[in-house]
């Protein structure tokens, strides 16, 4: 089945923990709220009455679902405000308590709300207690004997129900013999955010002083939620005004808001009407899906205990398969899934997987695949089915990029291609006839690398280093081999002893040391005819920056010879191939890289004498340097974005006519194929070009794309395009515009 017949109709959602749609009774009773129902609770008239006895209906049906006893009830805009009104309580009354030895306890996979809120208020109310983030084990378990070593001086403790990322359930029975055998005094706040209709809960027999919840989490709209109070727990209200809420938060209620947890309430106490599905139905829907999941990536490790865990969350990595490109493949099929640490944005991995003391790959690559207790058996066959439909688009692409001018080598990586793995870079350069050279190889990738040279059936002449790598240990001596070379017969790089050059199809590689960013240092030229197609030049210059030369054997005199000697061979269209992109460049020509380095451009014209350009070189790596870049292999230089159109879908369309303009889609190959949401744009065009990112520098060095053509780019969100916008500006392409908020807004 092809992706496009599979993804026709509407997307399965499995992004659950996330937020949910609103189930339509829910909606129904919100219109009833905003349109008839809509009085102020505060006004005296029948209208308001007919609010206020609403939202008293709700509290009184969210008292008996969560077993509120004499506690009380609270109207919210969400769990975040639950989560600041319970710290900010619980902390101006323990203030006049704080001793040296106070503590603030909170789980190490919290929601981020739990500790930033902590942090926040201890450091804003002055009370200054050490905040200690309490371990969890390998099934994301917090650890009792922490708590109980620490619970005497606490202050506060907050841990939750059920982990937003695995599913974990933690013990609360246990956690709290644990804490009172210690402290009957300190404050408990238990996050129920995602235990909300997955667990029993009756907070009334427990000692949490604090639950907040949150509607969105299931079926009810955003912006409202409620907060549990344990009858006699310290409270100050957070929102003062005109008194509602009996005082304890004021502001006109959410009314609309609070007939959503009404009726979300109702369902969820009335097992005969309700719509959500037993404990056991949904154990059943998780093993579908593991199933298919399995079935289709086979490689799957599974990251959490599911016995421990509520059914409606799996969180799994699959080996060889990053979660981006795995997420982008799901998207592709019209699949909603997110990586693991979505609520983490900006960095890619995983602080609860890392709690759990899962590996590197597991933790950077979760995919978190949940869905709501209220799914029914057809849309989680309809998941399985569009899971295990990827099972031959998989195996067709190896997940390599491909060019799809070219059908016949449709899963072939003929030419060059980037591997990115955090900011290093691996080359491939594969000629017609499969014979191929592997640069800088590096280890995360190397099952990727070999499953594409036994797919592919290379014939790899060399896996090279450009030199011995400071940052990251290499993956040439495996990859050699696994491929059976022997080492004894290639220098410590893997340049074959015996041979000046390689033959690579009708190309050949040559090796010429550049010591400068360490001693050992060699670029490898791969000359078309006379002309030096490729540079592979490690880390003697990258995008946007020259390497460094403050690491062991870095030398900023040799660096300047091996510039110098490296600009009488290469012409300016040289394609450079560099073992680090920062800055995710894609693609620089020589020429490119001299103009934008001033110190390079200097130099290599002679302007620059060189004890001048090492004098600089030194300032530059003092001065310019932001202290994180020490770490770095290069300093790169601010990089000016130069400015192209981003416009949307109907001036795209316009520019493209008017300009003449080819579409380019960057994205993966298997994503471009795909086509699941319909674009206005590439139904617009003639001609599509599909160069993803990695294939940028192919583009270039084969001509694909030229200066004198207008180019439109796309990609699924409009970043990847806009990435690849500009590189082509950098490179001198003078007409290209990026389709903002790329397919899906078009
Ligand atoms: N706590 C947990 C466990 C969550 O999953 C979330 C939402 O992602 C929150 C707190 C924050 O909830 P809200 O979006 O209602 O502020």
């Amino acid at each position: 089945m092809s992706l496009e017949s599979m993804s026709a109709g509407s997307p399965v959602y499995l992004d659950a923990n996330a937020t949910t749609p609103v189930l339509p009774s829910i909606v129904e009773v919100v219109t009833h709220a905003m349109q008839v129902c809509f009085g102020n609770p505060s006004s005296s008239h029948i209208t308001g009455v007919q609010a206020k006895h609403l939202m008293e209906q709700a509290r009184q049906r969210a008292r008996e679902l969560v077993g509120a006893g004499h506690g009380d009830i609270l109207f919210t805009s969400g769990a975040t405000e639950g989560i600041q009104t319970a710290i900010v309580s619980a902390l101006l009354n323990a203030k006049k308590n704080v001793t040296p030895e106070s503590v603030l306890l909170y789980g190490a996979t919290e929601h981020k709300a739990v500790p930033n809120t902590l942090k926040h208020w201890n450091q804003v109310l002055g009370i200054n207690a050490r905040i200690l983030s309490i371990p969890v084990d390998r099934n994301g378990l917090l650890d009792l004997a922490f708590i109980e070593a620490h619970a005497k001086d606490a202050l506060m403790l907050c841990t939750m129900a059920v982990n937003n990322e695995t599913g974990v359930i933690q013990d609360l029975n246990a956690i709290e013999a644990v804490i009172r055998s210690q402290n009957m005094e300190c404050a408990w706040m238990v996050d129920c955010v995602q235990a909300l209709g997955k667990r029993n809960l009756v907070l009334s027999e427990t000692t949490i002083d604090y639950a907040p919840f949150s509607g969105h989490k299931l079926y009810a709209p955003k912006g409202i939620g409620m907060l549990y109070i344990r009858h006699n727990a310290p409270y100050t209200p957070f929102i003062a005004g005109g008194g509602q809420e009996s005082g304890m938060r004021s502001g006109t209620e959410n009314l609309p808001g609070i007939a959503s947890l009404n009726e979300l309430c109702r369902l969820l106490l009335d097992a005969e009407q309700s719509p959500f599905q037993s404990h056991e139905q949904l154990g059943h829907y998780r093993d579908m899906l593991k199933e298919a999941v399995v079935d289709t990536f086979e490689q799957v490790s599974f990251h959490h205990d599911f016995a421990r865990s509520v059914p409606t969350t799996l969180n799994f990595s699959v080996d060889n398969l990053t979660s981006k490109e795995v997420i982008d493949l799901f998207d592709a099929a019209g699949i909603r899934v997110s990586g693991g640490s979505a609520c983490s944005s900006g960095s890619n991995r995983s602080f609860v997987l890392d709690a759990m003391g899962l590996s590197d790959w597991q933790s950077e690559n979760a995919i978190r695949m949940s869905f709501g207790p209220a799914d029914t058996m057809e849309q989680i066959e309809e998941a399985c089915r569009r899971i295990r439909s990827l099972k031959p688009i998989l195996a067709q692409n190896c997940l390599i990029v491909s060019d799809s001018q070219y059908p016949n080598q449709e899963a072939c990586a003929i030419g060059v291609t980037q591997f990115r793995h955090q900011g290093a870079c691996c080359w491939l350069y594969v000629a017609a006839n499969r014979e191929a050279v592997i640069i800088d190889p590096i280890v995360e990738l190397l099952p990727r690398l070999e499953r594409l040279i036994q797919k592919q059936q290379l014939i790899v002449k060399a896996v090279l280093d450009t030199h011995n790598h400071q940052d990251r240990s290499s993956g040439h001596v495996i990859l050699s081999d696994m491929l059976g070379f022997d080492s004894s017969q290639s220098d410590a790089l893997g340049w074959p002893r015996n041979l000046d050059e390689i033959k690579v199809g009708d190309a050949t590689l040559k090796s010429v040391k550049t010591p400068g960013h360490s001693t050992d240092s060699v670029s490898y030229l791969l000359y078309q005819t006379e002309r030096v197609v490729l540079c592979f030049c490690g880390d003697l210059v990258l995008p946007h920056g020259l390497g460094a030369t403050h690491k062991e054997g870095g030398d900023a005199f040799s660096m300047a010879s091996s510039l110098m000697n490296l600009d009488t061979v290469l012409s300016p269209d040289t394609v450079m191939c560099s073992a680090h992109d920062y800055k995710q460049c894609f693609a620089i020509t020589w020429k490119v890289q001299k103009g934008q380095l001033p110190l390079l451009f200097a130099l290599t014209s002679g302007a620059l004498s060189v004890e001048d350009f090492v004098a600089d070189k030194a300032a530059q790596s003092v001065q310019e340097a932001e202290p994180e870049q020490l770490d770095l292999c290069g300093f790169i230089n601010a990089v000016q974005n130069s400015a192209f159109e981003e416009l949307n879908a109907t001036n795209a369309v316009e520019w493209m006519h008017a300009n003449n303009a080819t579409l380019i889609d960057t994205r993966e190959a298997y994503e471009h194929s795909a086509q699941c949401t319909p674009c206005s744009v590439i139904q617009e065009s003639e001609e599509v070009l599909n160069i993803p990112l990695s294939r940028m520098a192919d583009a270039i060095l084969r001509g694909i794309i030229t200066p004198d053509n207008a180019y439109v780019l796309l990609c699924r969100t409009g970043n990847r395009s806009r990435q690849a916008a500009t590189t082509l500006r950098n490179l001198g392409f003078t007409k290209v515009c990026n389709l903002k908020g790329g397919v899906a807004l078009s």
